[in-house]
């Protein structure tokens, strides 16, 4: 399906909005003020089923709709399966809630010592800096506070999370998120970063953010200095689908790693969107070509009125297997579940382990074939020695 990844294929453009000031449309204000977030305006473009139609009317008691133009832009209208389109175009399945979703899938609730703060694993902490994004993805795993659909009214504080952090010496790396923290002002990112940098337990800092997809133009050369200053500062970004590799997204990733910063991607795994041995090894080679190294594969969670979008964790397993060994190491994430209910983050693979006998650990090659190394101390029969020639030597 996607046989070229060649740079000559990766979209670029305007689109529907070609008559729009190219200094408009490169604004990332522009974009934001111009998103699609009404039914009427998603009418306009697409022709819409009943079914996401009713998604969208809906979408207010649940998850608020946006999108911005450019990341719009990205969506085959002649597709009613598009994989961008099933991201961020709410169907009616988000209404239905089965009895394994949850509102807090990950148990984020209970680890909450101070607003914003989940604090699960000891030595790092989650730092919750604002509720907004650029685009709402239909399986977000915080919808019970993203975009404040669900009238939980987050208010982000950053100083007691500051607080927080500065008192507890044993956490040396701090992830902003959210929300979308490059939502926030330069003055408001660069306040906090500085802070950050200012406490001497910490050691790594880190962003997730969609924004590189959704809005490539808020990138600018400013707020790369930003980052340049307090650096080094990791980036996660969120790409699900080859398609999503634009152009625009490949030159935000080159300044931001000309200004010095690491790039990683959390991909989710979501039926029709990329569960798919072809889409995802296509999606992760496009990644190596912007620099940015594959980080996780995550099963969705069970966010309530997600099971539309859910895949299959065996096809998480099966496309593990169909890359290890098929494709570039540096090109392969790991695939994870984050155990609901809150125990955290666990490693999916594909078995390669056969057994471990008294002998050996018997091993599966990515070809299937079998393989033995010895433990230690169970393959110490002595076939030949030449020690006693060396004798002079070791006495
Ligand atoms: C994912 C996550 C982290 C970061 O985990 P890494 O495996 O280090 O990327 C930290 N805290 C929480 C609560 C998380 O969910
Ligand atoms: S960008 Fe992240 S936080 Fe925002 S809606 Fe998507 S998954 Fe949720």
């Amino acid at each position: 399906m996607y046989p070229n990844d060649s740079l000559d294929n990766w979209q670029r453009g305007q689109g529907l909005w070609a008559d729009v000031p190219a200094a408009d449309w490169n604004n990332w204000k522009w974009q934001l003020k111009n998103r699609i977030t009404k039914l009427e305006q998603l009418e306009e473009h697409l022709k819409l089923s009943a079914d996401e139609r009713a998604g969208c009317l809906f979408a207010k008691d649940k998850l608020a709709l946006a999108i911005t133009p450019y990341f719009f832009n990205l969506i085959d209208p002649n597709d009613p399966n598009d994989p961008i389109r099933r991201q961020v175009v709410p169907r009616a399945g988000e209404m239905t809630v089965a009895l394994e979703e949850m509102l807090d899938p990950v148990g984020e609730e209970n680890t909450k010592p101070v607003d914003g703060i989940v604090h699960r694993y000891p030595d790092r902490v989650l730092f919750l800096v604002t509720d907004r994004c650029a685009a709402y993805c239909r399986y977000c795993t915080r919808s019970r506070l993203v975009s404040n659909a669900q009238d939980y009214n987050f208010h982000p504080e950053f100083e007691s999370g500051l607080e927080y952090i500065r008192n507890h010496p044993e956490i040396r790396d701090v992830l902003l998120s959210g929300g979308d923290p490059l939502l926030l002002s330069d003055k408001k990112l660069d306040y906090l970063l500085g802070e950050l940098r200012k406490i001497p337990h910490i050691e790594f800092i880190r962003i997730g953010s969609r924004i590189p997809v959704f809005l490539p133009q808020r990138i600018t050369p400013e707020l790369c200095e930003i980052f340049k200053k307090h650096g080094p500062i990791w980036l996660s970004i969120h790409v699900n689908t080859p398609n999503e590799c634009s152009i625009e997204l490949r030159e935000a990733c080159e300044r931001l790693s000309f200004a010095g910063v690491p790039i990683g991607n959390q991909s989710v795994l979501l039926k029709d969107v990329n569960d798919d041995v072809e889409v995802m090894k296509s999606l992760i080679h496009r990644l190596l070509m912007m620099r940015v190294r594959p980080y996780y594969l995550y099963q969705c969670d069970l966010i309530t009125g997600s099971a539309h979008l859910r895949a299959d964790p065996r096809k998480g397993i099966e496309i593990m297997q169909a890359l290890r060994g098929h494709t570039t190491g540096y090109a392969i994430p790991q695939f994870v579940i984050d155990a609901p209910g809150g125990g955290g983050k666990i490693p999916i693979n594909p078995e390669y382990v056969k057994e471990v006998t008294k002998e050996a650990i018997v091993m599966r090659n990515f070809q299937g074939e079998e393989y033995r190394y010895p433990l230690v101390g169970a393959a110490d029969k002595v076939l030949d020695s030449k020690a006693p020639e060396l004798e002079h030597i070791l006495t």
